[in-house]
């Protein structure tokens, strides 16, 4: 185990921290011993939960105000407590691997004596803490399609259940569109199986492009996508459809990868009720996917249930 420490005053005071940063610190944990709070840090391999349990039973060696913690690399910032103005900084490191940094903040200085009891326990910390790195790697690889980059099927399974309970508590409206990408076969076997590859990372890349932030977008399988929309009217489905196939349709990058062959897509569109489940949503949507099949291909059709 590394650390590098850093202490460096802060100006600002008291202000609360941005991100998810809790109303406070607990202020009166009971002392632990090395192996009870090893015991305590292993009972969870949530990153967060890990951070925050080790953040609150160090308080009685080594009082602070707040904490954050950081790695830029995997894109992760939490913060707790608040600002204050001292604060001391540890990269860690373990087994060579970067597990991020934690600074801690308070308005009294650190002493020595306190900065080395500190370290001590970020002894025990490093282990749950890379654990709990690995493990949300290994959640989000679970739920990532490796080609494209977008969430894949159980990704979308994971998420439609949570967006149709939010709309029975009437907070939005929502549309699901079905996506399939026309005679793809042909492009396999004209162009071969990695053309056919660079084909699908350039249609989920134009989505991406034909697409808003918060539009969710997934991998369903083979040449399918889906996109999950918060909708504020029933039409908006209908136009993202239509976006989505013109942009299709006149993407260079995408006609490039098909190596000329004309691209097109049929979509399918249906709007969430109220008592949709996730199957009957997705079926009315895959079904209207399949009129527009019948009707010619490249073209949008919406469910009228
Ligand atoms: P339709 O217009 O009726 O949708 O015809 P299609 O050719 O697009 O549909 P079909 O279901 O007949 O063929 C889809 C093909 O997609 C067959 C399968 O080999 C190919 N495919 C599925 N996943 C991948 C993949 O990851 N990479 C490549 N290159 N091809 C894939
Ligand atoms: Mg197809
Ligand atoms: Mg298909």
């Amino acid at each position: 185990m590394k650390l590098t420490y850093r202490h460096n005053p802060l100006q600002s005071q008291h202000s609360p921290l941005p991100g998810n940063a809790a109303p406070g610190l607990a202020r009166t944990p009971a002392p632990l011993s090395p192996l009870e709070l090893a015991q305590r840090l292993q009972t969870s391999l949530d990153l967060e939960r890990v951070l925050e349990m080790f953040s609150e039973s160090i308080q009685w060696a080594f009082p602070h105000d707040g904490m954050t913690y950081d790695h830029p690399a995997l894109g992760l910032h939490s913060s707790w407590g608040r600002i204050s103005r001292h604060s001391c900084c540890y990269n860690l490191v373990v087994e060579r691997e970067e597990i991020g940094e934690l600074r801690f903040l308070r308005g009294r200085k650190f002493r020595d004596e306190e900065l080395t009891e500190l370290e001590n326990l970020m002894g025990v910390l490093v282990y749950p803490l890379r654990n709990s790195l690995l493990f949300r790697q290994a959640v989000d690889a679970a739920q990532t399609d490796p080609l494209t980059g977008l969430g894949n099927r159980a990704a979308m399974e994971r998420l439609l259940p949570r967006e149709l309970a939010s709309l029975r508590r009437g907070q939005h409206e929502l549309a699901l569109l079905v996506v399939d990408v026309d005679h793809f076969k042909r492009i396999n076997d004209t162009l071969g199986h990695s053309a056919g590859d660079r084909v699908l990372r350039a249609t989920a890349k134009c989505l991406r492009e034909a697409t808003r932030e918060s539009d969710m977008l997934f991998r369903y399988g083979g040449e399918e996508f889906v996109m999950l929309m918060r909708t504020d009217n029933p039409e908006d489905g209908l136009q993202a459809g239509e976006r989505i196939r013109t942009v299709l349709r006149e993407c260079p990058e995408l006609q490039a990868a098909a190596s000329g062959m004309q691209l097109t897509a049929s979509i399918g569109v249906a709007q969430a009720h109220p008592l949709d489940t996730p199957a009957t949503l997705f079926d009315r949507a895959d079904q209207a996917m399949y009129t527009a099949k019948q009707a010619g291909r490249d073209r949008v059709v919406r469910s009228e249930e």
